[in-house]
């Protein structure tokens, strides 16, 4: 059997939507489960598309998600460049080869020519006016003119494109992977451009020379370009390549959350939900949106998250790893319908990764977010914070927005507790509590709970009476990792001023 190599070839268009991503994925998985090559592959042949910076984005995002791939503009490999732009005299070669045994053919015919045609062809009830065998021996091309008219054209300078010959009237087949037997009737497609007049190939010819030179064993890809498939393997077939054509595999699409139509870019902006794998600064705020990453997922949640996005183990697991990933996956358990994009769904898996990370690996990763904001905390501090917190929080930012009170003054106090917990009374008796807790020769938290629970024994309090008013006073919230141990870590002189503070607020409100 031939090695499996696969390909994830994205245009740089701009950000890599999510459902890159996803079929980026399922093309590394594929790839490391049989042992193969994963291929990255940058289609930039459409110079009028191109966005500076989207290539690096589309790595970065790669290497976010732990999806490195083996061949690629930035790895090299044997059967590069890996950047199509680069690959210009490769295609003309095999443009020529087309033009040769008769599947190609220049046209001359201008697009304001074109654009009259179909206007034209409107006018007369024909809405799906198609370049194709019908047509093709009216238009202005090598088929309809002489051998010396064409030489010609060409040696005057006339732009020119170069298109597929399409058959007129056959039938092709194809056997996706995942939807089964597909039929393309020839008369249905169109003589597509293979050589544009800029000299640059279409997305359709470079796709196919590639996939054939690249030696690419399987196709994965949105359903999207299914529409397309008919041509490329028209294409294989002019080329003579047929026998050796990769096998498809068109993914089902991503639906948005309500699972009415495809996810889009501008869901993200309308939902206020992450849609993209990183954040994306364009020059006006309007185009800049912030990704996955900078929303706080842990990359292993996300890719976890999207591996289950059209595609079952048939088991009830939902955890996995990557490499438990590559373990269960097969093309054959993608499923033929879209999958709704549920993103509570994603909010649960990071949880579940959050709380099941050590405190050594989550300080790592909060060390940056820490210092962002300019907080002073140092690895040590932030490994016992983490094991505090990593039970509460959906996102690595919330560790340090919900609990900002680990690292600065409590800005506001939840009064409404207060107002009820709070008797005048007894502050002196507050007081006395505050400051046997500053003498407590050894800050720990079950020397503070013992030092509380003395107290209220003494005074004849319950623990509803005094934990709000401690909790209030050191977080200003009722919600809140274990009380004792939020104070250990605080220390004593921080507690001491704090529960100073917050009593004579608390005397004020009542
Ligand atoms: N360049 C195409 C894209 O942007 C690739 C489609 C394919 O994988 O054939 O998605």
């Amino acid at each position: 059997m031939n090695p499996t190599r696969v390909r994830f070839a994205p245009s740089p268009t701009g950000a890599l939507h999510i459902g890159g991503v996803r079929t980026a994925l399922y093309n590394y998985l594929l790839a490391r489960k049989l042992n193969g090559t994963f291929i990255l592959r940058i289609e930039d042949t459409d110079q009028t598309r191109y966005v500076p910076g989207a290539e690096a984005y589309i790595q970065e995002a790669l290497a976010w998600c732990g999806l490195l791939p083996d061949e690629g503009p930035d790895q090299g490999g044997n059967f590069g460049p890996y950047r199509q732009s680069e690959r210009k005299a490769i295609y003309s070669k095999y443009v020529d080869q087309l033009l040769e045994n008769g599947w190609a053919y220049y046209a001359f015919d201008t697009s304001e020519e074109l654009d009259a045609m179909r206007e034209s062809e409107k006018a007369r009830g024909n809405h799906n006016f198609k370049y194709d065998a019908s047509v093709r021996l009216q238009l202005k091309n090598s088929l309809s003119l002489s051998a010396s008219e064409t030489s010609s054209l060409l040696a005057s300078g006339q732009p020119w494109t170069v298109r597929l010959k399409v058959p007129e009237d056959e039938t092709v087949t194809i056997h996706d992977l995942i939807r089964g037997e597909v039929v393309f009737q020839t008369r249905e497609l169109d003589d597509k451009v293979l050589l544009k007049s800029d000299g640059m190939p279409t997305y359709h010819l470079a796709n196919i020379v590639d996939d054939h030179l690249m030696q690419i064993s399987h196709v994965i890809r949105g359903e999207e370009w299914l529409s397309s498939t008919g041509h490329h393997v028209l294409l294989y077939r002019a080329f003579g390549w047929e026998g050796s054509m990769p096998q498809f595999a068109h993914l089902p699409l991503i639906l948005k959350p309500d699972g009415k139509g495809k996810l889009s870019k501008r869901d993200g902006k309308r939902l206020g939900i992450p849609v993209f794998p990183l954040s994306w600064e364009a020059d006006n705020a309007e185009d800049s949106f912030e990704g996955f990453r900078e929303t706080g997922f842990d990359p292993a949640a996300v890719v976890n998250f999207l591996a289950l996005l059209g595609w079952n183990s048939g088991t009830e697991q939902e955890i996995f790893s990557m490499e438990e990933l590559v373990g269960a996956f097969s093309l054959e358990k993608i499923g033929k319908s879209g999958a709704r994009f549920d993103f509570d769904k994603a909010k649960w898996f990071n949880e579940q990764y959050i709380k099941s990370k050590d405190n050594a690996s989550l300080a790592e990763i909060l060390l940056p977010l820490a210092k962002n904001k300019s907080y002073a905390a140092d690895k040590a501090f932030l490994e016992q914070f983490s094991e505090l917190m990593k039970e509460r929080v959906t996102f690595y930012q919330d560790f340090l927005e919900t609990g900002y009170y680990f690292f600065e003054k409590v800005k506001l106090y939840d009064l409404a507790t207060i107002k009820k917990k709070w008797k005048p009374e007894r502050r002196a008796a507050m007081d006395q509590l505050a400051e046997s807790i500053g003498q407590l020769p050894d800050f720990t938290h079950e020397a503070i709970k013992k030092a509380v629970e003395d107290f209220m024994e003494a005074q004849q309090l319950k623990f509803g009476d005094v934990l709000p008013i401690l909790r209030i006073a050191v977080s200003g919230t009722m919600k809140g990792p274990a009380i004792f141990e939020m104070m250990e870590l605080l220390g004593k002189e921080e507690i001491m001023e704090r529960l100073a503070i917050a009593f004579a607020a608390f005397d004020e409100t009542a």
